[in-house]
């Protein structure tokens, strides 16, 4: 037994130390290739802004945005290993919810309303100010999110939802649901989609791209924070991604308070989007 004991021990510690070279290894790469890539893409920015005609702009604008999605694959593939590792560490930081959410849909509007698409989010009124918890992860796995319901949506809304599901004495529980009204994903697919370098349908990467890294991640990230990220899809109809995320309750900044200036007051609101009427009223 004693002999038995010692082997295993011997192969746990081999496997160990095997597992910290490969991600030891992915890291330092992930590193090594960061660096002459950050070259490229801010030598090519440089080029761009000198006189070029109209077939050398063109070329070089081609260069850039596969230098950029290049750039966002190897952050990909770094944050999975390290999560993979268990390399990632959580912050712990008082953190704004509603900027962190106006941050990310300005940041992403842009590329909503070159589909068409009106991009809003809803936050319950009972949401605290300032939460503590780790608003880096939080918006990574927001922009994936939203990131995919506009590149998976062709019409209507994307609506951010956050609520609060539960409240301790000095903790509460928001949940977060991003909501499409896009393509959808058939039933038999739901339960994959989750998994590294995995798509709904092999036949939309062409028309789409990506590398099916996101969902993995952004579940992974969710998972660190102490929630669960699931689906509920219809396929053609769209698709409402869902996690609950335990955070303390931080210090409300004093500032005036609007809502209690407005009460009572008559508010036109004027939009040419119906579900932001809805949500603005
Ligand atoms: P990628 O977007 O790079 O393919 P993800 O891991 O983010 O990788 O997504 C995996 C797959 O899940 C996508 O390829 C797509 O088939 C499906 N999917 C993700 N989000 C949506 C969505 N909002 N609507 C429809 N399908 C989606």
């Amino acid at each position: 037994v004693r002999k038995q004991v010692l082997e295993l021990t011997q192969a746990k510690d081999s496997a160990e130390q095997a597992n910290r070279a490969k991600s030891d290894f992915l890291a330092t790469m992930s590193h090594e290739i960061r660096t002459p890539m950050n070259g490229i893409i801010g030598m090519t920015e440089l080029v761009l802004d000198t006189k070029l005609d109209d077939e050398q702009r063109e070329y070089l604008s081609m260069v850039k945005s596969s230098a950029d999605s290049l750039l966002s694959i190897i952050n990909d593939i770094l944050d999975f290993s390290k999560l993979e590792s268990g390399k990632m560490e959580l912050e712990k930081t008082e953190f704004d919810v509603r900027a962190l959410l106006t941050e990310v849909t300005k940041l992403l509007s842009l590329k909503a309303e070159q589909k068409g698409l009106e991009l809003v989010y809803d936050a319950e009124t009972a949401v605290p100010e300032m939460v503590v918890g780790d608003p880096g992860r939080l918006r990574q796995v927001l922009i994936n999110l939203v990131g995919n319901a506009i590149k998976f949506t062709d019409r209507g809304a994307i609506i951010v939802h956050v609520k609060i599901r539960e409240t301790r004495s000095n903790t509460v529980l928001l949940n977060f649901e991003v909501e499409d009204h896009g393509i959808g994903i058939a039933l038999d697919k739901l339960a994959h989609i989750f998994k590294a370098f995995t798509q709904a349908d092999t036949s939309t990467t062409r028309k789409y791209g990506g590398t099916g890294l996101g969902l993995a991640i952004s579940s992974q990230m969710v998972v660190a924070m102490g929630g669960e990220l699931a689906v509920r899809s219809v396929l053609g109809q769209g698709s409402v991604f869902s996690f609950d995320i335990p955070y303390g309750i931080g210090i409300k900044p004093v500032q005036i308070q609007t809502a209690a200036v407005l009460q009572g007051m008559p508010v036109l609101i004027v939009d040419d989007n119906a579900p932001n009427l809805r949500l603005l009223s």
